[in-house]
């Protein structure tokens, strides 16, 4: 049986008279029903129809089986069936929701969960239609159920990344910023604005020239947001208002991906990059202080070699010699070079000290009169010295050049005159302030403060400080090194310095050194030994520098001791296995190529159990000789040192020693 094409023709016809007709109007009715079938059928939506009274499914489009998996007649079997497969935490608003448009007669719309034939909950929007009688009384629900759950699972995740997004910029340090095309801010929030004295968006609006208060277009940042325009990604650290920011910009792009503006991010790293400049500034102390060891080094050894053959010259010329005069002039220069060095390897630490017990109110005590000369007139010296202080643990010499150093200093930042004022007094240290302003732990310390009523400083001046070289003076006036080797000896000795200084308010170091748990009894300093008797010991000299040999073999001999002569530890180890002569003394170079004097020493005193020991050294690598201090009692002879000294020293050794 053929359907008509066209059922609305036929319908729209006179009403049906013969049997005829009315099997047309059947026809044509059923070919209606056929193409809305078809067409709702193929909708991927439910089209639904419900007693307006009890919820009945009258009618579901086929889709209602593929979407959610439960078969039509279901749908229409049971008077509960939309309610029964309702998501439960949707259920009672929904219900609620449709009874109430139902009773008013209102058409509406709600969004809700069905679960699935398969148990998955499927979000629906439901379209409904209220269809009235001729009294307005609601007799069927007509409606269309879309699937909407892709549209939902991409909101919950949009919705969960921005819940992400907030909870970073509310708890990172940072600031988040877009601007339009003209660097005009349109949006700025982040944890890191309230730091800032700022709001949310509190910015959007201005322009970045006016936020940083200027119309220059180089000014970093907006140099780098205009690079950013041009399609760069750029970073960079800025320091504003105070604190440091890393920053990175970006070109904002929209859907057709041209540049629309910017997005920054900008994260506070002020105490991070307070810690990297700390520490940049502790190695480059380090390597300073290495290079300054090694010259140090090599120039002892030439000043030794200096002074010796001088010395030696002077010996042989008469006492009008007019050579004399000129050999005096380079003995004083070296005597000024000595003093250097000495300075250099008290900044590097590299020098041999013999820490003794030392009482910092005496040593200051006994500086009295070489202080009083180096300030000079104008400045009037005061002390306030604690008696019975307490000792620590230092080498008196390199405390008196501690003292020496700051007292220049405030002659120098005093050159019409002033107060200067060294005190000294036990303090106790809690362990905050120890550590925040000294760097040393908790304990009992001896303070010596050197207070001046000089110029001052201003900050920049008291930040750099400690290091060597900072140039503050005018060439000749000041080496730069004298507050880095104050710094380099009161760390040696595990104590701290503190600066309090202000422009034209004169200036006050404290150095604060550990007190020794007991008071150590003094050292006995052995009485000089006589150099003019004639000697008549043998004494085995090993030193690899040439012209340090030369000279002290020159210095030895004259005395009349028997040299032996090495060149370095194997090969005295050789003279001596060799010979059959007692040897008496070994004066051997500490830090050699090969094998160490300590080394040497050791060797050789398993086979000569009499054997005394002299080292001499331009410094001593802490890596060389253990920890850098040789015990109280070691002899030990630092370069550079002049003939008599050597001699002298020797001759104490030799004296100090049992007959054999
Ligand atoms: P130098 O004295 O050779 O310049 P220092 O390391 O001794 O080197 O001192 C470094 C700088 O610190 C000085 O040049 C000076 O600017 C400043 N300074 C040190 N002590 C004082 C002080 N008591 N008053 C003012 N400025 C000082
Ligand atoms: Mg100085």
């Amino acid at each position: 049986m053929s359907l008509p094409e066209r059922p609305e023709a036929e319908l729209a016809a006179a009403p049906p008279e013969t049997e005829g007709e009315i099997e047309r109007l059947r026809k044509a009715v059923r070919a209606l029903e056929t193409r809305f079938h078809e067409i709702v059928g193929g909708i991927e939506a439910i089209a639904w129809e419900a007693d307006a009274a009890t919820w009945q499914f009258t009618f579901v489009s086929p889709a209602a089986e593929r979407i959610l998996g439960y078969p039509v007649h279901e749908w229409r079997g049971s008077r509960t069936f939309w309610v029964d497969h309702l998501h439960p935490e949707d259920r009672e608003a929904s219900v609620e929701l449709c009874r109430a448009a139902t009773a008013s007669g209102q058409d509406h719309e709600l969004e809700y969960r069905m679960i699935a034939a398969d148990g998955r909950a499927v979000w629906l929007r439901d379209l409904v239609r209220v269809v009235t009688d001729a009294q307005e009384r609601p007799v069927f629900l007509r409606g269309i159920l879309i699937d909407i759950t892709a549209r939902k699972e991409a909101e919950e995740a949009l919705r969960k990344n921005a819940a992400r997004y907030r909870l970073l910029l509310e708890r990172l340090p940072a600031v988040v910023w877009t601007t339009d095309r003209n660097l005009r801010f349109t949006s700025s929030e982040g944890k890191a604005l309230a730091a800032m004295g700022l709001a949310p968006d509190q910015v959007v609006g201005e322009t970045l020239f006016e936020f940083f208060d200027t119309s220059d277009p180089d000014f970093l940042p907006i140099a780098r947001h205009r690079q950013a325009l041009a399609g760069e990604t750029v970073d960079y650290e800025i320091e504003w208002r105070g604190r440091i920011f890393l920053t990175h910009v970006e070109p904002l792009r929209d859907e057709s991906g041209a540049v629309s503006g910017t997005i920054g991010v900008a994260q506070d790293v002020t105490e991070s990059s307070s810690m990297r400049e700390q520490f940049r500034h502790a190695q480059k102390m380090e390597a300073v202080g290495r290079l300054a060891g090694g010259v140090a080094h090599d120039f002892n050894n030439l000043i030794t070699a200096i002074t010796g053959y001088t010395e030696l010259a002077l010996r042989t010329l008469h006492a009008r010699d007019p050579l004399r005069q000129r050999l005096e002039g380079i003995r004083r220069a070296s005597e000024r070079a000595t003093a250097l060095a000495g300075q250099l390897l008290a900044f590097s630490r590299k020098r041999v000290v013999q820490p003794g017990a030392v009482d910092l109110s005496e040593v200051v005590a006994g500086m009295g009169d070489l202080l009083a000369r180096l300030i000079g007139e104008d400045v009037e010296l005061v002390s306030n010295l604690e008696p019975g202080l307490g000792r620590v643990r230092a080498d008196r010499g390199e405390i008196e050049q501690v003292i020496a150093n700051l007292a220049v200093n405030a002659r120098d930042a005093m050159p019409s005159g002033g107060k200067l004022v060294l005190s000294t007094r036990g303090v106790v240290l809690d362990e905050v302030p120890a550590r925040v302003h000294l760097g040393v732990p908790a304990g009992r310390y001896a303070l010596l403060a050197v207070s001046d009523t000089g110029v001052g400083m201003d900050p920049s001046t008291r930040a750099h400080l400690f290091e060597p070289d900072f140039p503050t003076k005018e060439p000749g006036k000041g080496t730069g090194l004298g507050l880095a080797t104050v710094y380099g000896i009161v760390k040696q000795c595990g104590g701290g310095v503190r600066v309090d200084s202000e422009p034209g308010k004169g200036s006050t170091f404290q150095i604060y050194l550990p007190l020794a748990g007991e008071a150590r009894p003094e050292e006995t300093t052995p009485l000089p030994g006589e150099v003019t008797d004639r000697a008549t010991e043998t004494v085995l000299l090993v030193e690899d520098e040439e012209l340090v040999r030369a000279v002290v073999h020159d210095a030895l001999a004259q005395q009349g001791y028997d040299m032996l002569v090495a060149t370095g530890g194997a090969e005295a180890i050789e003279l001596a296995a060799n010979g059959s002569r007692p040897i008496h003394l070994l004066v051997t170079d500490m830090v050699m190529p090969q094998m160490g004097g300590r080394e040497l020493a050791r060797r050789l005193s398993a086979s000569r159990p009499g054997l005394r020991v002299l080292y001499m050294s331009g410094y001593a690598d802490p890596a060389a000789s253990g920890d850098g201090l040789l015990s109280p009692r070691a002899a030990y002879l630092q370069k550079p040192f002049t003939p008599d000294e050597i001699a002298r020293k020797v001759r104490e050794v030799l004296g100090a020693a049992p007959t054999l």
